[in-house]
């Protein structure tokens, strides 16, 4: 079963109008695999969602960083997976650590956003990923499976969900795990899912790498067999993006 390579791109909470044109500009203007080998999305911040749907090449697709729990109604300052899939926004990322650390999201929470939006016809990038402490007390695995096993508690499909593995303590810090690491927990996660959902669920769910991904170290952590490609942050606001939407070598 081949998966095919996905790559995100999220721009977090940055960027201006002028930014997000040239930002679309440059991707508008970049050699990359076709959609045959690679999917890739970009998530900018809801604000500029519909001028980059407007401008955006259209064999990537649009994300949102986050969406409300539910049905939409008196939530100030949320957006609802409906309204997104009213706009044609394919994906959503949840479970963002970000999102989980400073905006209290729990596994709960997490599950039930992902349970919600899957239901309104959105696909999601669901994330994962342990501190610095959880690992360093030999608890990666746990802390992974645990806030897998939550949405997998609310979810009967895994077909429209890819599963971001990011260590928080290489987000945003230029601490890339390394090749080795990241492939024990894509592995882990793979074992997990092979034993708890279904061995065809295993083999099918994309897994992906988050945490200090540049074009430098993109080739060798994407080499791995369990990565099936990167969620990046601050290089998805650069040039080198494309190069990391070239990390494995297809054609073009
Ligand atoms: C992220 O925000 O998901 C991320 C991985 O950020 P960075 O690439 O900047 O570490």
């Amino acid at each position: 079963m081949t998966r095919k390579f996905f790559v995100g791109g999220n721009w977090k909470c940055n960027g201006t109008v002028e930014d997000v044109k040239r930002i679309v500009c440059m991707l508008n203007n970049g050699e990359v695999p076709c959609p045959n080998h690679i999917e890739t999305i970009i998530a900018p911040p809801y604000v500029f969602i519909p001028l980059v749907k407007s401008m955006l090449r259209t064999d990537f697709q649009i994300a949102a960083q986050n969406c409300w729990k539910g049905k939409g109604g008196a939530f100030t300052g949320e957006i609802s997976a409906e309204m997104l899939a009213n706009l044609h926004v394919p994906w959503v990322i949840l479970g963002h650590s970000e999102r989980r650390q400073m905006c209290g999201e729990t596994d709960a929470i997490v599950a039930e956003k992902t349970a919600y939006a899957l239901n309104q016809g959105l696909k999601v990038c669901l994330c994962c990923g342990e501190t610095l402490k959880e690992r360093e007390m030999n608890e990666t695995n746990a802390v992974v499976c645990r806030q897998v096993g939550a949405v997998a508690g609310k979810i009967a499909c895994w077909a429209n969900v890819v599963i971001a593995y990011e260590p928080i303590w290489a987000i945003g810090t230029g601490k890339v795990a390394t090749p080795a690491q990241a492939q024990e927990v894509h592995y882990n996660l793979r074992k997990w899912l092979d034993c708890n959902i279904s061995p065809q669920v295993a083999q099918a769910t994309r897994i992906i790498y988050g945490g200090s991904v540049t074009s430098a170290n993109c080739k060798e952590i994407g080499s791995n067999p369990d990565v099936d490609g990167f969620l990046v942050g601050g290089a998805a606001l650069k040039e080198e993006f494309i190069a990391i939407l070239n990390a494995r070598n297809y054609q073009h």
